[in-house]
């Protein structure tokens, strides 16, 4: 029997999903045993066009596939409502999630830990895959405990459906945890166009940018006394997330419950 981990991609279609269709590909110790569309049931992923030619089948049905196809790992990157879906189909049939899909709510993300935990699976939701943005939101945490006054511009193409992203709101938080909370800016402040300050998260501003050629972006600049402070990350293309998603699903079988965020399985 192969030792290779036997892999499902949802939303192979994708801008994601076909870049992880082939990372799967590309690594010795993956193998695409099938994956799932929301079309082109019954085809082979050499049949849809832009993806490698493999033979794995395709399937719109994600418990269907489940119980015909063996399988360890589920990448999931498709919508909020079809991702947690899937999560809770791969939970049924004993496979661990891997999901990069973003705009997951506080409650799916608690009720998917508790399935996880009550199936004793592993999964891991991770809103950013790129291990550069990872260091991005550590180095911003590091610096808040001395730069108090700090304000996240992130910028995406504008295809993105959900803003701010889920890496600002990370960001957010993992910097409120080592920040006092602040209000910045003027205490009389206003804004004379409604928005113009961007979103307020324990006083902390959040700006989102969507134009047209940008792929994921994001800048956090800190204010102190004489000097300003940026961390800046950028992800040029797709291939970015890749590392991280390989890393994801390798740490995944090794895990018995749910993990989010990638921060959370790098040393
Ligand atoms: P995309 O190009 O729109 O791809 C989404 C794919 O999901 C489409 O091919 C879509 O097919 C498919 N899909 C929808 N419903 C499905 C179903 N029921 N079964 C199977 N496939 C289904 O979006 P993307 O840019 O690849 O992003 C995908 C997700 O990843 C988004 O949530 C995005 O925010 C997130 N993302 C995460 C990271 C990260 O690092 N974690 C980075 C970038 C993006 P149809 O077109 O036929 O509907």
């Amino acid at each position: 029997m192969s030792n290779k981990t036997r892999i499902v991609v949802a939303g192979p279609r994708g801008r994601m999903g076909s870049e992880a269709v082939n990372l799967v590909d590309r690594t010795e110790n993956f193998e695409l045993v099938a994956v799932v569309d929301s079309r082109n049931e019954g085809k082979r992923v050499k049949d849809i066009e832009g993806l490698p030619s493999l033979e794995a089948p395709v399937y719109e049905d994600i418990d269907r596939c489940f119980r015909e196809v063996e399988c360890d790992v589920l990448i999931d990157l498709t919508t909020p409502a079809v991702g947690r879906k899937h999560m809770e189909s791969a939970f049924h049939h004993g496979v661990r999630p891997v999901v990069g899909t973003t705009g997951f709510t506080d409650d799916d993300i608690a009720e998917l830990s508790s399935v996880a935990e009550e199936k004793q699976l592993g999964a891991i939701i991770a809103p950013n895959f790129a291990i550069g943005a990872v260091l991005m939101m550590k180095f911003s945490q590091m610096a808040a405990k001395y730069f108090p006054d700090v304000e996240i511009i992130e910028q995406h193409h504008d295809q993105k459906l959900d803003a701010p992203s889920g890496t600002a709101v990370k960001t957010a938080q993992m910097i409120a945890d080592v920040r006092e909370s602040k209000q910045q800016g003027h205490e009389n402040e206003k804004e004379e166009l409604k928005g113009a300050r961007g979103a307020n998260m324990d006083g902390m501003r959040i700006h989102s940018v969507r134009l047209p050629g940008l792929v994921a972006h994001q800048e956090v600049l800190f204010g102190g006394e004489g000097q300003t402070l940026k961390i800046r990350h950028d992800s040029i293309n797709r291939t970015s997330f890749m590392p991280g998603v390989k890393l994801a699903v390798e740490t995944v079988l090794k895990m018995d419950q749910l993990v989010y965020g990638l921060e959370n399985i790098m040393e």
